[in-house]
């Protein structure tokens, strides 16, 4: 990842981030409460270009321990992690501020006690918040659907020519067509911030500018 771009979108990360606890705390969620959720990190990751994000789980607490018996086997889990790991997809990053904001709390649900697989409690924490706060949170993502719903086309072939950001507030930007030379003069649409070119296609060449 370039540095401007990820000076750019760990800033957007963490803005949003804090939007998101100060509307879950609005609901009576509070993730900042470390004896009741334990620790938490959030970062970029830029491994996956199929997941939204996911949760690293840390410190089990032995208190949560549950052992079930499979037949002959034993198999021990836990339902409570005392320090958590998030990694949201660089690629989501470039979607609006509502499906960022939806995949972050996706991911803190699972940093909420029984919560660490997509089942009946996570499904419970899913449907409250997407009644109290209007969120969409899902078990899964459909990614074409959030490209269209941030009116970027879905790039699965990349085949766009010009990958452009804006300094101000990290809004992404695909054009098939650019004047490099004209692109001082333009601002961002949503802020009015500086866009700077991150990225150039030509006839299945990727360069990274
Ligand atoms: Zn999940
Ligand atoms: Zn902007």
């Amino acid at each position: 990842m370039k540095n401007i771009e990820k000076e750019i979108f760990t800033q957007k990360l963490n803005n949003l981030y804090t939007q998101v606890l100060q509307e879950l705390a609005s609901i009576g969620i509070d993730m900042r409460n470390k004896d009741a959720v334990g620790d938490i990190d959030i970062k970029i990751s830029t491994r996956s270009t199929k997941r939204y994000g996911c949760c690293k789980q840390e410190n089990p607490d032995k208190q949560y321990k549950v052992v079930e018996k499979l037949g002959r086997r034993k198999s021990i889990r836990y339902e409570k992690f005392k320090t958590h790991h998030i990694e949201i997809s660089k690629w989501v990053l470039d979607l609006n501020d509502e499906i960022i904001k939806n995949t972050i709390i996706h991911e803190l649900i699972h940093c909420i006690p029984f919560c660490n697989n997509h089942g009946e409690e996570f499904k419970k924490y899913a449907n409250y918040i997407n009644k109290k706060l209007g969120y969409n949170i899902k078990a899964r993502g459909n990614k074409k659907e959030d490209y269209e719903k941030s009116n970027l086309t879905y790039m699965e072939n990349e085949n766009y020519s010009y990958k452009i950001i804006c300094e101000g507030c990290g809004q992404v930007i695909y054009r098939k067509r650019l004047n490099t030379k004209l692109l001082k003069r333009y601002r961002c649409g949503k802020c009015g911030g500086k866009l700077k070119l991150l990225e150039e296609n030509h006839q299945g060449i990727k360069k990274e500018l």
